[in-house]
């Protein structure tokens, strides 16, 4: 079977993406509380239906994982990831369908996780029976590697696995949205406590206490010193960001900001001021105030060194009673452009006709590549958007869905055939 033959078998296997998409969607996998024993026990009967070996990992009561292997003939190695968690739905008054319904109507498919991330699970899920059914024409391996808990950051799902040695791959297809293009980047997101302790006294005589709600806000913009530091990022960080300038152009459009600003973001760390809380009583002196900041770093970067830089400005502050706490770290994420799963994504799109241009999509949220790249296996991000997920009245295009299951398919192909015999 050559290449061309797979994909137009893909192409012919239109229905059975979407119903697959719609059985998944239907079943209800909100992160939290994240029970997962439903639809593992769908896809793992799916596999098992097929013929593929499936292995079952539950580290934590409902967090399970499911790793499936088609074995090809020879030693390369190809992976899917994608996780099976979905955000809540939210306020049901915000969706005009039902969001487990999995209902289509002109031609997209509604629901929560329909894009993120179902439809490119049922892909690959899909082309790992087509791929069996023609006694794998593959010349290696072609893994689906199904993770709960990407939601709330992986721990039990993909970083757990990564530590367990379970990821058998020489690289990784994550499931994100990448639209027509792939994703290479994500921010690190370091959330940083601060707590202000002053004094309490009577709000008729003030000057008696030390209000800690009027010296924290009086000292929050001073934070935003924190985004003039210019760390030093390698090369292939600054070529990312060179190489996604129409990713952000698009954005900017649509918005109205300046492209600079965004390539500005990317390449250093910003600052949210996210909460901001104190006091007890109107009457009352406030003696304490914390606020949340959520700040995003560039890949290239460590949670340690901005840390370091929280505390050199703590420092010059000499505020008294300020103290600050690292609530988590969540590391960035950046795949050079010039790996061989990279560069083979980027012809795989231009040869399939879904875009003559690829550019790299580097987002500011995070993703399960960071979990990979701990690992040392490079991943590369690529599937159709949708609507994009947490987002009311999720969707996609049903049309999309055989296109990511197409690239899926040209991109194993190429990936596994490389310096193997045929
Ligand atoms: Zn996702």
């Amino acid at each position: 079977m050559d290449k061309s033959a797979l994909i137009s078998e893909v192409k012919k296997r239109r229905d059975e993406l979407v119903q697959l998409t719609q059985a998944l969607v239907r079943i209800k996998t909100e992160n939290p509380p994240c029970d997962m024993t439903e639809i593992a026990g769908f896809a793992e009967a799916y596999f098992r239906d097929a013929g593929i070996p499936v292995q079952r990992y539950e580290p934590v009561t409902g967090r399970i994982s499911l790793i499936a292997t088609l074995q090809g003939k020879g030693p390369r190695k190809l992976a899917f990831n994608g996780h099976l968690d979905v955000v809540p739905a939210g306020n049901l008054s915000t969706w005009r369908v039902d969001p487990y319904g999995g209902e289509i109507i002109d031609g997209e498919l509604w629901g929560r996780g329909s894009a993120d991330m179902k439809s490119k699970i049922a892909a690959a899920m899909v082309l790992a029976r087509i791929l069996k059914e023609k006694d794998m024409p593959l010349p290696g391996s072609w893994t689906v590697m199904l993770v709960p808990d990407e939601e709330t950051g992986g721990e039990d799902g993909t970083k757990w696995l990564v530590e367990q040695n379970l990821v058998q791959a020489d690289a990784v297809i994550v499931g994100e949205g990448a639209g027509r293009h792939y994703g290479v980047a994500n921010k690190g997101s370091l959330g940083v406590d601060l707590k202000l302790t002053g004094r309490s006294a009577h709000a008729a005589r003030p000057f008696e206490g030390d209000n800690a709600v009027e010296r924290l806000a009086a000292l929050l913009p001073r934070f935003r010193e924190l985004e003039s530091w210019e760390p030093d990022l390698p090369a292939e960080v600054r070529e990312i960001i060179e190489l996604s300038r129409p990713f952000h152009e698009e954005n900017a459009k649509k918005r109205n900001v300046p492209v600079d600003l965004y390539l500005w973001s990317l390449g250093h760390t910003t600052v949210n001021v996210g909460t901001f809380r104190g006091g007890t009583k109107r009457n009352v002196v406030a003696d304490t105030a914390v606020a949340e900041l959520d700040l995003r770093y560039p890949p290239g970067v460590t949670g340690g060194e901005v840390r370091a830089q929280v505390e050199k400005l703590l420092q010059g502050l000499k505020a008294d009673g300020l103290t600050m706490e690292v609530a988590f770290d969540f590391e960035p994420f950046y795949q050079d452009v010039k790996a061989e799963i990279v560069q083979i994504s980027i012809n795989a799109l231009r040869e399939l006709g879904i875009c003559a241009e690829p550019y790299p999509v580097f987002k500011g949220s995070f993703n399960d590549c960071r979990h990979l790249q701990r690992g040392g296996i490079p991943s590369v991000v690529l599937g159709h958007d949708g609507s994009g997920g947490h987002v009311p009245n999720e969707r996609f295009n049903v049309e999309e869905i055989v296109q990511t299951a197409c690239l899926y398919a040209a991109v194993a192909f190429d990936f596994l055939g490389k310096g193997a015999e045929r």
